[in-house]
């Protein structure tokens, strides 16, 4: 018997962990990808079609699908081995072929295509209407109204697009993997942090120097070496390295790529009848339009671009003063920062981490939930979880209701990835409540000592436990509109507002307290910490603003007109880049995020859900971070409503208006509070 195809005998129909093994997936899903065709076919029977048989049956067809590959795909993330690893490539291409079966149904999309002709004469309430524009839209932007050839023409670019994307991320991938520098003499290398020589003399040794220190162009060798380096040589090596990543016309080179990508992205646009391939993503997009997204990185450039041109000044005068550098080259910026702001602010993670042991910290996330939205945690033993480390949940409403299942899965080990994220083992539609899930990699407690987290530590937890409540309090009719099912640049709006409670004293007096001497964290350290946190602001502001507008550029026009890439990005960079060009150069050839990743016309969104949190929290901040009123006014129109209605809309409801960017403009200090 397949524990994952019989009814799950558990409290609250949560999935039967103690019960499930490996092999039980792949005929689990085989099994309920029949069933969800059965659905399809179903539907499809209908003399005629509905809203209701067509529309919300589409819906409602394939849950026991969703419920497996979800947590299929969950312990892949959270707690893998090769066996699921292996499966996890025979199970993906079931799936996209199912899924392609689905939007490919000709037969099926008549049926849509109908309900939807008559939109306007159903009678349909907001949410119901998303719906069938959202169904209707997702066929039509998958091809479904092409005729065959142009479909045929369609297949062949994405499967171009994909080709050329592995091209993309492979060569990045070589050039990074064939770097390797030594340093021979302990002067270069003696001002780096101990764990960091350590690491550099490990490697160096791996390579075959033993004794010699060795820097890498991975992250966690680059990052530190380029912050910490006094030696100006070795940062020059590094970050010429870096910065000319498949440009130097061998065959890594990602230049020809790069125009192939966005020649394919054009046509598939234009073949979907859109004016460019950003026209297409940002239909789907709260900021509906090239324009405006231009409009709101230009209106940010001309705010940040002041501020950052005096850090730069405050930190030429600072490496003046030190070091008798004359003038600051790009290599120079994160080893002077760092001097700089420690100078400023003596703030370092050590400090802060007595005032933030775990427990305490997750206590003052559920205190902070249950005083804005009265919810509370209880946890429950009953509940099979996939690892011991792992706590489930009983979440109840205001009025003792059960609301959720919450699962929490803090410590790393083997198997899991790295990175903080939330998920859901179960979806929510109508009386369905949600299996929710924050996973997280934090210092494991040992016998003697607590788990004391790093002030960013508890920013993450705060951070993924607003993605949680999102999906929590979802209340929706529909399961492909609730919770989380919202448009990307919305969907980081409930996690990144909560990360403002933590820098308010009414919420750390909930938690932030040290672990041995039980003294509430000190009003100066928590000024220390907000100003610290807006250190070079202008700067990190231009330096996002930057790649968005490259982004912007590449995909809001047709590429024809992009003879040489380095001309392109060097004329779009002009109003951004206010340290000396270095020649050779180039971002865009590892420009991973848009050319390999999903962020195509969509770099900005990290800005605009930032100008969302600040704004939607400066409403707390007037009525009271544990204001009643305004915390139920954020959990009806966001937090409860999903994707039922545009963001805009659902927005406006909560702040009475659309949003500003003066909040967030007042928040990083780049304008001065008096002016306003
Ligand atoms: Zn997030």
């Amino acid at each position: 018997m397949n524990p994952l195809l019989v009814k799950f005998d558990n409290p609250f129909d949560t999935a039967p962990f103690d019960k499930i093994e490996s092999l039980h997936f792949l005929p689990a899903i085989q099994e309920a990808i029949k069933l969800a065709k059965d659905d399809v076919e179903k539907i499809k029977k209908n003399p005629i079609p509905t809203f209701s048989n067509t529309i919300e049956a589409l819906d409602q067809s394939g849950k026991l699908l969703g419920r497996i590959t979800s947590i299929f795909f969950n312990l892949n993330s959270a707690e893998t081995n090769d066996e699921i690893q292996k499966l996890a490539r025979e199970i993906s291409p079931l799936l996209t072929a199912h899924s392609n079966d689905i939007l490919l149904d000709q037969d099926l999309f008549q049926r849509i295509s109908q309900v939807f002709e008559q939109k306007d004469k159903l009678n349909l309430n907001p949410e119901e209407t998303t719906l069938l524009e959202k169904t209707y839209k997702s066929f039509v932007r998958n091809g479904a109204k092409l005729s065959s050839e142009q479909a045929s023409n369609l297949r062949k670019i994405d499967q171009e697009l994909a080709q050329a994307s592995l091209k993309f991320g492979e060569n990045v991938l070589a050039e990074t993997n064939k770097f390797i520098h030594f340093e021979k003499e302990e002067s270069a290398i003696d001002s780096l942090p101990e764990g960091i020589q350590e690491a550099a003399a490990q490697l160096a040794e791996e390579k075959g120097q033993p004794g010699n220190w060795a820097f890498s162009l991975d992250y966690p060798s680059y990052i530190p070496a380029m912050t910490y380096a006094k030696n100006r040589e070795l940062r020059k090596t590094l970050f010429m390295a870096s910065s000319t990543k498949c440009a130097k016309g061998d065959e890594l080179d990602n230049q020809e790529v790069i125009k192939e990508i966005l020649r394919l992205r054009f046509e598939r646009a234009t073949l979907l009848g859109y004016k460019s391939h950003s026209d297409f993503i940002l239909e789907e997009r709260m900021a509906k339009s090239p324009s405006q997204v231009m409009e709101f990185l230009e209106s940010l450039l001309e705010k940040a671009k002041p501020k950052a041109i005096q850090e730069i000044k405050e930190l030429e005068e600072f490496a003046k003063k030190i070091d008798g550098i004359e003038k600051i080259e790009k290599w120079d910026f994160a080893y002077y920062s760092e001097l700089l702001k420690k100078e400023k602010y003596a703030l370092d993670d050590e400090l802060l981490r007595p005032y933030f042991q775990l427990e305490k910290v997750i206590n003052g996330v559920f205190q902070t939930a249950e005083k804005l939205f009265g919810i509370t945690f209880s946890p429950d033993t009953n509940i099979p979880t996939y690892h011991k480390d792992v706590t489930a949940y009983e979440v109840k409403d205001r009025d003792g209701k059960h609301l959720a299942v919450f699962y929490a899965d803090f410590f790393p080990r083997a198997g899991k990835r790295n990175g903080a994220w939330m998920t859901s083992f179960k979806g929510q539609s109508g009386i369905e409540r949600p299996h929710v899930s924050i996973v997280c990699n934090f210092t494991k407690p040992t016998k003697s000592k607590p788990s004391l987290l790093t002030f960013n530590e508890v920013t993450t937890l705060f951070h993924e436990f607003g993605h949680a409540l999102h999906g929590l309090l979802a209340n929706g009719k529909y399961e492909s509109l609730s919770g989380t099912s919202v448009f990307w640049d919305f969907v980081e709006l409930p996690s990144q507002i909560f990360e403002n409670w933590c820098y308010e004293k009414e919420c750390l007096d909930l938690f932030a307290s040290h672990f041995i001497t039980g003294e509430k964290i000190p009003e100066e350290l928590i000024e220390k910490i907000k100003k610290a946190s807006n250190f070079q602001q202008g700067y990190q502001t231009l330096r996002q603003l930057s790649f968005a507008l490259l982004d912007m550029a590449y995909h809001s026009q047709d590429p024809k007109s992009i003879t040489s890439v380095f001309d392109f990005e060097r004329d779009i960079m002009k109003q951004t880049d206010l340290l000396p060009k270095v020649s050779g150069t180039l971002m865009s050839t590892s420009f991973s995020h848009i050319f390999q990743g999903g962020y195509a016309s969509g770099y900005y969104s990290y800005k605009w859900a930032e100008v969302l949190d600040a704004d939607a929290f400066e409403l707390f901040q007037e009525k009271g971070v544990f204001d009643a009123e305004t915390a139920q006014s954020f959990q009806e129109h966001i937090l409860s409503a999903g994707g039922r209605e545009h963001p805009e809309v659902l927005y406006k409801r909560f702040r009475g208006r659309s949003p500003k960017q003066d909040a967030l403009l007042k928040r990083s200090g780049l304008v001065s509070e008096n002016l306003n």
